[in-house]
């Protein structure tokens, strides 16, 4: 974390907020603080008006029409194919599978990679900070094939025990999952030092990016890893995009999970054959104004640029951090020395559900509950947390409305 006293000059997060037009909306009389970032962004006017052109201009299905609306389709959903590939430097657009989320892509992989390959007495390892969507997948498959889902610990201070991780990777290991960024700590995990481990012992690796791509660059082929996973609506992008990367060689041996119209070949009742990557793994209809979405989301990132995000939600999490270790009574979980901006905290003698439903009366929007993440409160012994996740857009002013709201509910809570 950087220094919360000196914010950058060079980002102007007025004007960026005035890109957001729901950010100036009110909520119960109060101005509305979105710290809610980690269970899904806001979208610009450009991701708006990006799908209400398609509709108005451009609607038709893809790939099936060779009529001038069709092809404008078309080109607009395989434009985003090709965005996307650059946006996490895939080594080809072939291999990036647009998915409904970061859910179906990790389904995906259960069903059509994992399922096929496991036999008893194997494993897929996950870890204890993972959400639900890279746990219950593998429980679904490995129950299916007699194989047993492993978890690999985590510190006290959430941070996930890589020495425990590269020890658990043994040889009845056939997939090996981890998440980039916690949703629940914010932590980053070393996923460059498990990639290499993981492809020195043959076993595949998928990463859940879903709170990683919002907030940083990733670059696939620098990570290492096989398959990685992301979902589009916490980056900015609407609901029901994501997206899977996936290496050549898994793509081509991995069956179809889903079967219907665009993914084939040729269908006879004598048997079925089917279109190459990536068509193979998108039957029916996609959600082509969404992802036609997903490309003005990803230019919008680009021109704010990484490292500009960066540096500013950095300082955001370092001075939000500093305010909360100043309310007594205040326990913050999950202290990683590397953090993307997402604060989960306790209050002694506060359910975080009342303490949520009481800011949210003061316009403050966080998340309470378990997150998605029941393994990683059974490990902390606690039924849920508050959780206040930050984006680019947030300013120090709202840090401010949202500690002197908590210190008023915490009040009224007493
Ligand atoms: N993985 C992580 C780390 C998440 O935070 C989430 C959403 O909260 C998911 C997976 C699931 O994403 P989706 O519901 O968009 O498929």
């Amino acid at each position: 974390m950087t220094s919360a006293t000196s914010m950058p000059a060079t980002f102007d997060v007025q004007r960026v907020r005035a890109d957001f037009p729901l950010l100036a909306r009110s909520v119960h009389g109060k101005p509305l603080v979105y710290l809610d970032n980690a269970n899904t962004s806001q979208k610009p006017l450009a991701v708006i008006e990006a799908m209400n052109t398609h509709y108005r201009e451009h609607n038709a299905n893809v790939s099936r029409a060779v009529h001038q609306l069709g092809e404008e389709a078309t080109a607009a959903y395989e434009g985003t194919r090709d965005k996307l590939a650059r946006f996490i430097n895939a080594p080809s657009r072939n291999e990036l599978i647009l998915t409904s989320g970061t859910t179906q892509a990790t389904n995906l992989v259960a069903y059509s990679y994992a399922l096929p390959r496991l036999k008893p007495g194997d494993a897929i390892l996950t870890t204890v900070m993972e959400h639900h969507a890279n746990i219950v997948p593998w429980q679904l498959v490995a129950a299916r094939g007699g194989a047993t889902v492993k978890a690999a610990p985590i510190s006290e201070r959430g941070e996930l025990i890589v020495e425990k991780y590269l020890d658990m990777l043994t040889p009845e290991v056939k997939l090996a999952c981890v998440t980039h960024v916690s949703n629940v700590l914010g932590t980053v995990n070393p996923v460059r030092e498990i990639a290499k481990e993981c492809r020195r012992r043959g076993i595949p690796l998928l990463v859940d990016g879903s709170q990683a791509v919002p907030h940083r660059p990733v670059d696939v082929q620098a990570l290492g890893c096989d398959f990685y996973a992301f979902t589009g609506h916490k980056m900015l992008a609407p609901t029901g995009t994501g997206a899977l990367w996936a290496r050549r060689e898994h793509l081509e041996a991995m069956p179809p999970f889903f079967g219907g119209g665009e993914m084939i070949r040729e269908v006879r009742f004598s048997g079925t054959t089917f279109a190459a990557p990536p068509h193979k793994f998108e039957a029916g209809t996609p959600n082509i104004a969404g992802f036609v979405g997903m490309a003005a989301a990803i230019d919008y990132y680009q021109s704010l640029g990484f490292e500009a995000i960066h540096a500013w939600e950095q300082q955001l999490l370092a001075y939000a951090t500093e305010r909360l270790r100043e309310i007594p009574g205040l326990r913050i979980v999950g202290e990683a020395a590397e953090k993307e901006p997402v604060i989960s905290f306790l209050i002694d003698g506060a359910q975080a559900t009342d303490l949520a439903t009481l800011l949210d009366l003061e316009g403050v929007a966080v998340r309470s509950g378990h997150h998605c993440a029941h393994p990683l409160m059974q490990f902390y012994g606690v039924p849920s947390t508050l959780r206040a996740s930050l984006a680019f857009y947030n300013t120090r002013e709202e840090i401010d409305a949202f500690i002197a709201a908590l210190l008023k509910v915490r009040q009224l809570l007493r």
